[in-house]
């Protein structure tokens, strides 16, 4: 078999706003996801699909280009079961941008599953379990609104919630993990992601230090990506697990937090990573070094978190509670069947491949131009 085209389409869809407003984290508002959708085509007419999507507002819409200009040619032509050597050939043509090549190479995974006519998990191992508990993210707002909205997720079937801190107004950041802990009583896991926003060492313990008494599950990347001293002093001077998130992107990035002793816990993309093989590599050498890991979210869309769900499914130390569920966080999904995400649990698409088809609808409307609160 071998790969004739690799086409890709901008798109962009609305995200949720459980407050009325555009939805803000450490990270900034966002009131729209805007990604590219992957078409790598074959000799043997079967297509594989796959979705560039990043956090960082724009960055998976502007990917295209990286794509289209780099990494298509890199890909075009060759046998699509070959994917370690197509990964090797992506990262030859161009340094980085790994979310551009977790695109093609989710498609390469969904090519192969549909050759061999069996789902993707079967091909990354098979599963080790049947589906993935959720943990669910609240964005700033009131400690009001974080907690009201805390219990309507828990209702919704959500066994962990994410406190989303790190906001310059720290004493609103305690004060939401107190509102919410008090809404959602003893049983639910909550935890705390400071999404890089704390600016050192010191000003984190302190925060963290002041979340405890609420029973936290575990703090998620207090500090700056780089700084992994601070990140293991953090993690020497709390009394929960630290995650590393933003700290780990690729294999190399999750090797230094490893070494430095910078986490407890390592969340885990596939986009960041540049794929499933990738993502695996990182989830095999946490795994080595004792290291429980989650799966991380954008949010995707329904292809992205179908990759997602098939990766964690068939990885033997997924540990605390996952965000493979990014198709919540928008007001609709481009899938014409949506992924099975019931009770707080995401469950792998049984088809073959990634097991996921377009709604060519939804897909045409998400094509025109952005609406103009979209600049947020
Ligand atoms: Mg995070």
């Amino acid at each position: 078999m071998k790969i004739t085209k690799v086409r890709t389409v901008p798109v962009w869809g609305r995200r949720r706003r459980p407050f009325g407003t555009v939805t803000r984290t450490a990270l900034g508002a966002a009131a729209i996801s805007d990604y590219t959708i992957v078409f790598v085509d074959t000799d043997a007419g079967i297509t594989g699909l796959g979705e560039v999507c990043s956090v960082f507002k724009r960055r998976g819409a502007l990917l295209r280009s990286d794509v289209d200009m780099a990494l298509a040619p890199a890909v075009t032509g060759e046998d699509p079961f070959r994917i370690a050597h197509l990964v090797r050939k992506m990262d030859q043509a161009l340094d980085g941008v790994e979310e551009a090549k977790a695109g093609i190479e989710m498609a390469l995974w969904d090519i192969v599953g549909k050759a061999l006519k069996t789902p993707v998990y079967n091909l990354l191992g098979g599963k080790v379990r049947e589906r993935i508990p959720l943990s669910y993210s609240i964005p700033f707002g009131t400690p009001e609104q974080m907690a009201a909205f805390a219990v309507e997720r828990v209702k919704a079937g959500h066994r962990t919630i994410k406190v989303k801190v790190g906001s310059e107004d720290g004493p609103r950041d305690i004060a939401a993990v107190k509102a919410i802990r008090a809404a959602i009583g003893p049983d639910v896991k909550l935890r705390v992601d400071g999404n890089m926003g704390w600016p050192t060492a010191k000003h984190a313990i302190r925060m963290i230090r002041a979340m405890e008494p609420w029973d936290i599950e575990l703090v998620e990347q207090p500090l700056p990506a780089h700084d992994l001293d601070g990140m293991a002093e953090v993690r020497r001077s709390i009394g929960v697990p630290l995650m590393a998130d933003e700290s780990i992107r690729n294999p190399l990035s999750a090797m230094e937090v490893i070494r430095r002793g910078a986490a407890d816990i390592a969340n885990v993309y596939v986009t960041e990573a540049g794929g499933l093989l990738n993502a695996m590599k990182i989830f095999a050498m946490c795994e080595v070094a004792g290291m429980p890991c989650m799966i991380g979210s954008m949010p995707e869309f329904g292809i992205g978190t179908a990759a997602q769900i098939h990766l964690g499914v068939a990885m033997t130390n997924l540990g605390p509670d996952s965000d493979t569920c990014g198709v919540l966080y928008h007001e609709e999904d481009l899938l014409a069947t949506p992924l099975r995400i019931e009770d707080g649990f995401s469950y792998p698409p049984e088809g073959p491949g990634l097991g996921v088809e377009i709604d060519r609808k939804v897909f045409e409307r998400w094509q025109r131009s952005p609406p103009a609160d979209a600049a947020e």
